[in-house]
């Protein structure tokens, strides 16, 4: 259980040196570096726990130097220590109403006013989504959430996996070890997967792989019984029979709450410059929200980090 799940902060109407908004591990090692350098920090998260996406991780993470964790959840019992003993303000749970980031000001729906001096937007990324009938309909019937968690449930189960990037790949290579077909269906000409998982995929006899097409929806009673495919030339859809679908069609960035305000990409990332900072003066982006290009882990902490040694420089300079 992460050391952070519960801890509440109290001071409800002063004014803070810093207010982050999402704790996952750029908002958390922001917050754990801003109460080192002795900045006054209040950290928002709207989830009841903190962590973000490492809650989603179900296979080893061996790749941030130092820890070396079973999974997401192990990773944030370790990466959590430090900021748990930290004395920053987390409240968690907390819906946001709406944010003036030229005044710095953020409203919550439970009626509180916050303001502060500075903002760290770190609200990260969510998987995007199709918007296909049956989606939302057979999420817990049939739509695979985790190949690592969920293969014994999908283990002798034709399944098909919609996407053609490295999670897509990821997933239907797992699922392969167990299942006796996996279709992966994908709207490019090539896929954009590396080349090591392609090869994989390549040796697995039994992933078909179905490019130039789309799931068009996802079909069945009480849960997935088939998929309907529309291939690039083809005039009509065809209907496939299989248990699970797995839908990796990547992510896309938390930023809607902010988009009146700030300068956003084609994509809807935060524009930030070195410094981490938006078009907005004092109010930075970190980690996944602004960073399309590399989303990791330590990336992200190591911007939370910088962010804080930017702010607490600046306020000094002001004093
Ligand atoms: C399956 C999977 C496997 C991965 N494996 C690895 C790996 O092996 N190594 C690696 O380095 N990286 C890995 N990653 C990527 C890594 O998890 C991310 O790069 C990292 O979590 C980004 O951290 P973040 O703090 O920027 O964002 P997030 O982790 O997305 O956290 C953002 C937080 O902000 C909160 N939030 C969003 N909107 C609001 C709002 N309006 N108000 C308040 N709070 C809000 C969210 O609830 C969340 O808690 C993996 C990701 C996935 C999904």
């Amino acid at each position: 259980m992460p050391a952070l799940l519960g801890l509440c902060g109290s001071t409800k109407d002063s004014m803070h040196d810093v207010l982050i908004i999402g704790a996952g591990p750029a908002g958390l090692t922001a917050a754990l570096w801003c109460d080192e350098l002795g900045l006054d920090t209040l950290v928002l998260e709207q989830n009841e726990m903190v962590g973000g996406q490492l809650h989603s991780i179900y296979n080893p993470i061996e790749n941030y130097p130092g820890i070396r964790a079973a999974n997401g959840n192990d990773f944030l019992d370790r990466f959590s220590e430090q900021p748990g003993k930290a004395d920053f303000d987390l409240w968690t749970s907390v819906e946001i109403e709406s944010v003036d980031l030229k005044a710095k000001r953020v409203a919550l729906r439970s009626g509180e006013e916050l303001q502060s001096i500075s903002i760290i937007i770190a609200t990260g990324v969510r998987r995007r989504r199709l918007g296909i009938p049956g989606e939302k309909e057979f999420v817990g019937h049939g739509i695979i959430e985790s190949p690592s968690r969920d293969r014994e449930a999908f283990a002798g189960r034709d399944v098909c996996v919609i996407g053609g990037g490295d999670a897509a790949a990821e997933n239907a290579l797992l699922l392969a070890d167990v299942c006796p077909t996996v279709t992966l269906v994908h709207r490019s000409k090539k896929l954009k997967a590396r080349p090591t998982f392609v090869g994989q995929m390549q040796g697995q006899h039994c992933i078909t792989v179905f490019p130039e097409s789309v799931v068009t929806r996802i079909l069945g009673h009480d849960r997935v019984e088939a998929v309907e495919i529309l291939r690039k030339d083809a005039l009509k859809p065809f209907q496939m029979a299989v248990q699970g679908v797995a839908i990796r069609v990547g992510v896309e960035p938390n930023t809607e709450i902010f988009s009146r305000e700030l300068q956003l990409d084609s994509q809807g990332y935060a524009v930030v410059s070195s410094r981490h900072e938006t078009n907005v003066t004092n109010v930075f982006a970190v980690g996944d929200v602004s960073n399309p290009l590399a989303p990791t882990i330590i990336g992200a902490a190591g911007a939370g980090a910088t962010v804080a040694k930017v702010i607490a420089s600046r306020l000094n300079e002001r004093k």
